[in-house]
């Protein structure tokens, strides 16, 4: 039963989810291209004079909200449209296969092209265009924040798409997540204002029906062409190409080739830079810990279910940018396994049995030298990941693949015993979103974990500087 306190829950949910996942994607391109390495990436810039001030920043910081909450409640529209059986949404591969499963992203690619380019080009009719399209065009030099930069109406035409194919024909949920994480990339390149596709790309045979960043760039800095989202086919067969989009395009990569010898393409690894700089490094971290998972929903009932502590393991691979004197981006993997006993709250059925839960984080961690004991610091951090958890019983069959969201929070301290080696010890929080009785993303399995899970963990680790 659709009730107003769990519609505002899972819009609360649902909005953290997509902003978190925005800006996994949006954050490490605009720091990279905008903040940390503008320098390095200068003969990239697509428009050589920045326009773009921080009043339009905030523009679209604050257009590109409004625009995850408007597919919040999409979301949850289609949610609801879906438990009530109304949608094509399917939750097992098997019922169609991994060949469908391909195609129905390619299908998705495609409609979604051709959607986005007669939506966008009736936005830009001179009677509508100043009541919705006028927000995202006042980017005239788009930074990654103007990927999603609409009016909450467009914002809507954007999410038709995804409304449609879900009761077009059957869709797999994980296919239509994939779709949507796919898309904001590109988007978010597109709207990057640097150009890092190779040279030729818009001439050769099979590449140049993709559209590179300057293609989408153009259309913001000149409006009435190159209405395309992914490829070039629609403004080609429609004569709406910008007529210099070829000459602005090579003249581009003329200065790309005589400003750097450095191929950067690969420049989200960031190892290119690595050598170079001694200010910045990477570092090994280890940790080993024990964490204690609650389940919020039957912590009420903790008599009934008893969770046992976790060991955990957790690797990072740590990078210290140049221009940050505190801030450190981790890349790790975790996992912990854990004892469930008792009778779950909402199904009643008896488990007893293990969970195993392996993640993947994105983690932004600050360390500061404390002044008076210059061999500690102080470390706190943020991050988000995706995590897979199994339950190693078969008492309620779960489905095999459990993917959701997490946050993580952890505070610590940090003791240098020489310039390569430091020892630490963190203390945090991981916060995961489920969904009351209905898993986050594998749909309508009411296994034993219902609510949020919370869990909290004492970690002890080394620093090891490569
Ligand atoms: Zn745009
Ligand atoms: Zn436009």
């Amino acid at each position: 039963m659709l009730q107003i306190e769990n519609l505002f829950r899972y819009g609360i949910i649902d909005f953290l989810t997509n902003t978190l996942i925005y800006g996994a994607v949006a954050i490490p391109f605009f720091m990279l291209f905008w903040v940390w390495f503008k320098n390095k990436f200068k003969h990239r810039r697509i428009q050589e004079i920045q326009r773009s001030t921080s009043k339009n920043l905030r523009h679209e910081i604050k257009f590109s909200i409004a625009t995850l909450l408007v597919f919040s409640y999409v979301d949850i529209a289609l949610y609801f449209a879906q438990i009530n059986g109304y949608t094509k949404i399917y939750k097992n591969i098997s019922d169609y296969g991994w060949a469908y499963f391909v195609f129905s992203i390619v299908v998705m690619i495609l409609l979604h092209d051709t959607w986005f380019y007669w939506t966008h080009r009736l936005m830009h009719h001179p009677k509508l265009f100043k009541y919705i399209h006028k927000v995202h065009h006042q980017s005239t030099d788009p930074s990654p924040f103007a990927a999603f930069s609409f009016h909450p109406l467009e914002a809507l035409i954007e999410a038709g798409a995804y409304i449609i194919f879900s009761f077009l024909f059957p869709v797999h949920l994980f296919a239509l997540f994939g779709w949507q994480i796919l898309q904001m990339i590109l988007n978010v390149i597109g709207h990057l204002g640097y150009e890092i596709y190779p040279r030729k790309f818009n001439t050769h045979w099979f590449f140049k029906v993709k559209t590179p960043s300057t293609h989408h760039n153009l259309h913001h800095s000149k409006f009435n062409g190159n209405y395309g989202l992914y490829f070039t086919w629609w403004d080609k067969w429609c004569k709406t190409e910008f007529k210099d989009y070829h000459k602005v395009y090579q003249n581009l990569q003329d200065r790309i080739k005589g400003g750097s010898k450095k191929i950067v393409i690969g420049a989200l690894l960031f190892f290119t830079f690595s050598n170079k700089v001694p200010a910045q490094s990477f570092e090994l971290v280890a940790n080993l810990g024990l964490g204690k998972p609650y389940i919020i929903e039957s912590i009420e009932e903790k008599k009934d279910l008893t969770i046992g502590f976790a060991p955990i393991v957790l690797v990072d691979l740590k990078f210290n940018p140049k221009n940050s004197k505190y801030w450190g981006i981790l890349f790790s993997v975790h996992y912990f396994e854990t004892r469930v006993k008792g009778i779950t709250k909402i199904t009643q059925t008896p488990v007893d049995g293990f969970i195993s839960n392996t993640s993947l984080w994105g983690i932004a961690e600050k360390n500061k030298v404390l002044k008076r004991f210059p061999k500690w610091s102080f470390i706190n951090a943020y991050g988000i990941g995706i995590s897979n958890e199994n339950y190693l019983t078969d008492a309620e069959k779960p489905p095999k693949i459990n993917i959701y969201t997490s946050l993580i929070t952890y505070v610590g301290f940090s003791y240098r015993l020489n310039d390569n080696l430091s020892l630490r010890i963190t203390d945090g929080l991981i916060i995961t979103d489920f969904v009351k009785g209905v898993h986050y993303l594998t749909g309508n399995w009411t296994g034993q974990s219902a609510g949020e899970d919370i869990s909290a963990n004492i970690l002890f680790g080394f620093t090891y500087k490569l």
